[in-house]
C-alpha cells in the first residue's frame, strides 16, 4: 500500500478541481485523494489499481481535446502544411483506438479509455469511433480553414510544451494554478495564447496575462488570448474586456479556501454522494462507488 502520508494534492487550484468539489464531494475525493499521483505497481493494491484505472477514463470531449493537443503539437514542430491538420488528427485517433482495442489501459493508466468504450454507450464501438472521427475531421478541416489562424501559423511559432516539461502552471504564493495552454504563436510584437474555450474565458485570460507577465516577461498589452471551440474548430480571440488581476487572485484565494484539507487516507463512503443520481451516470467512478 502506497504512503498516503507522503501526498499532497492539497496546494494547487484549477478550475476543474473546484468545480469537481461543488459537484460532488466524493467524487473530488476519489479524483483528488484515492487516486493522486501516478498508479505504481510496486507499492499499490488492486483497490489503487482500479481507481486510478477508473480515473484514466476520459469523457468524449476529454479524449478528442487530448487528440488535438497531440496533433497541433506534431503540427506545430514539424513545420508541415497546414492542411495535413485532418490527416494528423485521424492518424493520432487510429493510435488511440488501437491502443484501447488492445486493451492498454489495463497496463498503463496514461493510455487513452473511453468513457462510452468501458461503460457501453448506446450504440455499437464501430458507431462511436465512426462519430469521433466525423467530429474529428469537421474540427481539422474549419481550423485549418480558417484564416486568421492559418496567418499565425506561418509566423514564428512557440510551441509551449518545449518551454515546460510538465502542464503549464503559475504561482500565486504558495499556491500552484494550473490551466490549459496549447500554444503561444508570435506576431510581430503580439504573443497570442491559444486555449480551449470554457465557460470561464476570465480565468483563462487572466492564466494568459499571469503566465505572460511574470513567467515570459512580456508586457501586459503584448498579450492576447485565443480560444479554440473543441466542437466547431473555430479560433476567436477574447475582447480585451477583463476582470482586474487582483479580483481573480481575490477569486482563486477565496475558492481555494472554501475546499476543505481532507484525510488521504479516509474511505471514500465517508463523502456524501449527490443528490441527484442521474449525475452519476456520467461519472467515471460510477462502477466503484454505486
Ligand atoms: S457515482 Fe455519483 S456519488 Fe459516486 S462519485 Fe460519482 S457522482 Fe459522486
Amino acid at each position: 500500500m502506497k504512503d498516503k502520508k507522503l501526498f499532497n494534492p492539497e496546494n494547487f487550484f484549477s478550475q476543474r478541481k473546484l468545480k469537481m468539489w461543488q459537484s460532488c464531494q466524493r467524487e473530488y475525493f476519489l479524483h483528488y485523494y484515492a487516486a493522486y499521483g501516478e498508479y505504481d505497481a510496486a507499492v499499490s493494491d488492486e483497490d489503487d489499481f482500479h481507481i486510478h484505472l477508473l480515473k484514466s477514463i476520459k469523457t468524449e470531449d476529454e479524449f478528442i481535446s487530448a487528440i488535438v493537443v497531440e496533433s497541433l503539437k506534431e503540427l506545430f514542430e514539424a513545420h508541415v502544411n497546414i492542411e495535413n491538420l485532418p490527416k494528423l488528427l485521424l492518424n493520432n485517433f487510429n493510435k488511440d483506438c488501437n491502443n484501447m482495442l488492445l486493451g492498454e489501459f489495463e497496463f498503463d493508466h496514461k493510455c487513452p479509455l473511453l468513457f462510452d468504450f468501458y461503460y457501453g454507450g448506446n450504440g455499437t464501438i464501430e458507431e462511436l469511433f465512426s462519430k469521433i472521427r466525423e467530429r474529428l475531421i469537421k474540427f481539422g478541416t474549419n481550423l485549418a480553414d480558417n484564416e486568421f489562424f492559418r496567418k499565425l501559423f506561418y509566423r514564428d511559432k512557440l510551441n509551449f510544451y518545449p518551454i515546460e516539461d510538465e502542464a503549464p502552471s503559475i504561482s500565486i504564493g504558495n499556491l500552484v494554478v494550473y490551466a490549459d495552454l496549447l500554444a503561444l504563436i508570435k506576431d510581430g510584437k503580439n504573443f497570442y495564447f491559444l486555449s480551449f474555450k470554457r465557460d470561464d474565458l476570465d480565468f483563462i485570460r487572466f492564466f494568459h496575462l499571469y503566465y505572460g507577465v511574470h513567467k515570459l516577461h512580456l508586457q501586459a498589452d503584448w498579450i492576447k488570448t485565443l480560444v479554440l471551440d473543441i466542437h466547431s474548430g473555430e479560433i476567436s480571440e477574447l475582447a480585451d474586456k477583463q476582470t482586474p488581476i487582483s479580483e481573480v487572485i481575490a477569486y482563486i484565494s477565496n475558492s481555494y479556501s472554501e475546499i476543505p484539507k481532507l484525510d488521504c487516507t479516509a474511505d471514500f463512503r465517508a463523502f456524501p454522494k449527490v443528490d441527484d443520481e442521474k449525475q452519476c451516470l456520467n461519472c467515471r467512478f460510477k462502477e466503484l462507488c454505486c
